[in-house]
Formats: C-alpha cells, structure tokens, sequence
C-alpha cells in the first residue's frame, strides 16, 4: 500500500445562458469563433479530448447539471464517455468518481434554508439521473461554505464535500479528510484542497515543462514533508480551454508520472472509504474559493472587480423580493389545493428532467381532481419557482459590471418566474420589480435593472407571439 496519495478534481461547469423564454439554447457568442458559442468551443478545447484520452476515470469530478443537460444533447458521444468512465470507476474501486453539484450554482450561504434544500436536492436528483445511483459527494457553487450549507448537505445524504485549505482554521493533516461538526451534532467529513499546488496549475501549468517535470520537481520532494493525501481541486476547463492542450499534463500526470514520483492516483470516495477522518476541524463560515473577500463577491461587491458595486446589493434585493412574492403566490396555491408546497416542487424537477410528465407529476402527488384550469396554474407556479430559482445562478453577481449577459440573464429569468404569478394571482408584481431594479445601476453604460427589463420583456412579448404561455 502506498504511503502518499494525489487526487486531481476538475469541477467542470457551464452556467445556463440564452433566452428563457424560448427553449433557453445557447445564442451565437461573439469570441467563440470558428465555434456558434462557448459550450461548442470548450467541448472541442476540453471536454471531448479529456473524454478520448480517459482523464474522466482517472480524475474525481463533477459535472454541473446545466453543462450535463447540454453535453447530453449538443455532444452526446462526448456525454457518454464521461457518464461511461464513472461507471468504470465504480466496477472497478466499488465508489463512483463523479460529484453532485447544487442546481444552479447558487452561492448557497447567501440563500434561505429552504432555497439551500431545494438546490442541493435538485442538484442530487440531476446526479442521480445522469449517473444511475446517489451521489456520495457534492461540489459546492464557488466553494461557498458556511455550517448551514454543510448541515443540509448532510440532511440530503451527502458524505463529503471539498473546501479549500483557507477555509479551513487548521490543515495540518494536508487534504484530510477531515470531520466537521454540524449544528446538529452530527458530522460531516471535508477534503481540503491545497491551495499552492492547485494554483500551480490552474494559472502556471504552462511554465511547469510538462507532467515529467512537475511530478520529479514539485511532487516527488514532497514524499519527505507532505501528508498523506495531496487534493489538487480547480476548474476542470483548465486542462484544454484555459491552457490549450493541456489535456495531456493531466493525462500524463495521473496515468504515469504520479506514479513514478511515488504517488498513487485516488479519488475522493475511494479515498474516504480506506482513510475516514480522525481529526476533527473548524471551519471559516461564510467564505469562498475566488477571493479573499468572501461572498462579497456576490453580495456587496469586493476590490477584486472595478468601479461602484452598488448594482449587487440593489440587483439581489430586487431578487429577494420578487423570491418572497412568487413564494407567497405558490404556497397559497398549494395550500388552497391541500398539497404540501415543498415537497411538490422538489419533484417538479422530474419533470424538468424529463423523467416525468406534468401529469405524472399531479396524479402521483394525488391531484388528479383538479379543474384543468386549477392545474394550470398550480404548473405555472411551479415553473416560476424553477425560473425564480435560475436567477440566483452565482454569475448573475461574479462579474464588474450590471450592463453584461450574466445580470441580464438573471433579470430574464426573474421575469420569467414574476411573470408566471402574476398571470395567476393577478397582483402587478413587475410594476414592484421594476420599482427596485431601478436602484441597480451599470457604471459603465448608466443603464438601469429597469433599462435591463425592458429588454427582458421583448423577449416576453416575442414568446407571447409565438404563443408561449406567460
Ligand atoms: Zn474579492
């Protein structure tokens, strides 16, 4: 048995982009040229020569469920290289190597418990669609941590997750794992990432010589003062799109020259199942892996963006309130309905999935005495809540400035779910929406959250046309 283990993890990961009220397909992206868009050109960059050269089976990774959905249909052969390499791990360790990844890449500890819940369960729900049975592990959107998150993660199921060493008050034992004690006592156990190594990678990898060199130089000396696990954890899109042909420093490292170095290839449930943790540690809540500032990345704004960052706390507001108008709406519905609101909308992603029809959905959940027009709108509900969901997606904030596709997504997809209520209940929520967005502001074009739903809603009123309801 070997005395020093390496663990690569790729979080391979495509937010949802296009038009909510169409079929929501990717649009011509100006950059990703001979490509229509950037998923096509990161698939030919990244995701399919890793799949052909098998760094799928050697790696531990999660593949987000908006990238999944797309991978599924755009690339299909591409999909189910990677879909197949999980299953290869599994008849050969017992344990996949693939993670969970919460739905929409929320920055979970800026959201209330129940929207942590409804992620990390839709999150679970996608995984198990994917890849045939439960997640045992869940990547966190942005590594963004606090004892909540961890507590409904262990609520739903999920044994570990991954955080980085600076998120952690004490990384002696390097990669763990470690336990982290819960609010409810319970534990939860915690691999951490190491920082230096992994950045090594993910902004140098071009100035290490190749895999060779980076396993003799870098890993090898580390055999003398390094724990027993090394957890190197970073985009997957590094290796290919990031630093183009760099698919083979990682098919290099983890099929040949970790070994060499005196390192044996692991991943993460493998790992846990032969090492559980020992040691237990605390955590630095409210922290994330993109910078030093926390979730004022996605919250107030940080020094790491240029410019006023008031648009954030103003553009999340106006979310918040819109949340709680198509929260009202949904569980008054469902309680003049006599169905329990949360439990209905958790399965709602079924049929999002396509697993299930919306009927399937109503008669399972004992509906089947509803008017048509009583189902009607109990559907459009749940769909706000899908849309009212998605605008919380983690890029919505991440980026300088108001006036880019990220917010304005966002800020579509809010329409989309405010739209949907109010056809039920009638209440002019977008008059109150528009009232708030007014308060986000762009510094570099002036423009306005309200400037931004306007155009929102001509996409609206062409879905309209097209006779798409809400
Ligand atoms: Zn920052």
């Amino acid at each position: 048995m070997a005395d020093h283990y390496l663990c690569v993890h790729g979080h391979f990961y495509q937010p949802p982009r296009g038009n909510p009220f169409a079929n929501g397909d990717i649009p011509v992206e100006a950059g990703a040229e001979p490509y229509r868009n950037f998923n096509e050109k990161i698939t030919a960059d990244c995701y399919a020569p890793n799949a052909s050269l098998g760094n799928f089976e050697l790696l531990s990774f999660n593949l987000g469920a908006t990238l999944a959905a797309w991978l599924a249909t755009h690339a299909p052969d591409t999909y189910r290289q990677i879909v197949e390499a999980d299953r290869a791990h599994r008849e050969r360790w017992g344990v996949g190597n693939a993670l969970a990844q919460p739905a929409h890449h929320t920055i979970l500890p800026l959201s209330r418990r129940r929207d942590k819940e409804v992620q990390v369960r839709w999150g679970l729900m996608s995984f198990e669609h994917r890849f045939g049975y439960p997640a045992e592990g869940m990547w966190l959107p942005e590594m963004a941590v606090d004892l909540e998150t961890l507590q409904v993660l262990h609520d739903a199921g999920v044994k570990f997750t991954i955080l980085a060493q600076s998120q952690l008050k004490d990384s002696k034992d390097g990669a763990g794992p470690y336990w982290v004690k819960l609010p409810s006592g319970d534990r939860m156990a915690v691999f951490a990432r190491d920082d230096w190594h992994s950045n090594q990678l993910a902004f140098n990898i071009r100035e290490q010589g190749g895999a060779g060199r980076w396993a003799r130089n870098i890993l090898a000396p580390l055999r003398k003062t390094y724990p027993r696990l090394l957890l190197i954890a970073t985009d997957g899109e590094t290796f290919g799109h990031h630093h183009a042909g760099e698919e083979h420093f990682l098919h290099w490292l983890l099929a040949y020259e970790a070994q060499s170095a005196g390192f044996e290839v692991t991943t993460l449930a493998r790992d846990l199942r032969s090492y559980p943790p020992s040691v237990e540690i605390e955590i630095n809540e409210h922290t994330a892996w993109s910078c030093w500032h926390g979730l004022n990345r996605w919250s107030n704004g940080c020094e790491c963006t240029p410019g006023d960052m008031r648009w954030k706390p103003a553009l999340r507001r106006a979310f918040d309130n819109l949340a709680g108008w198509v929260d009202e709406a949904y569980v008054e519905c469902a309680r003049a309905l006599q169905v329990d609101p949360w439990p209905l909308r958790d399965a709602y992603f079924r049929v999002r999935l396509g697993q299930i029809t919306a009927n399937d959905l109503l008669r399972d959940a004992g509906l089947t005495r509803l008017s048509s027009a009583q189902a009607a709108g109990l559907l459009r509900l749940l769909l706000a809540q899908f849309h009212r969901q998605r605008m919380y997606v983690s890029c919505t904030f991440f980026f300088e400035d108001l006036d880019r596709p990220e917010p304005r997504y966002g800020i579509a997809n809010a329409l989309r779910a405010v739209l949907l209520a109010q056809a039920v209940t009638q209440q002019a929520y977008v008059d109150s929406f528009r009232q708030d967005l007014k308060l986000a502001i762009s510094t570099k074009s002036g423009k306005t959250g309200s400037d931004l739903l306007d155009e929102a809603l001509v996409w609206a009123q062409e879905a309209q046309a097209r006779g798409v309801e809400a």
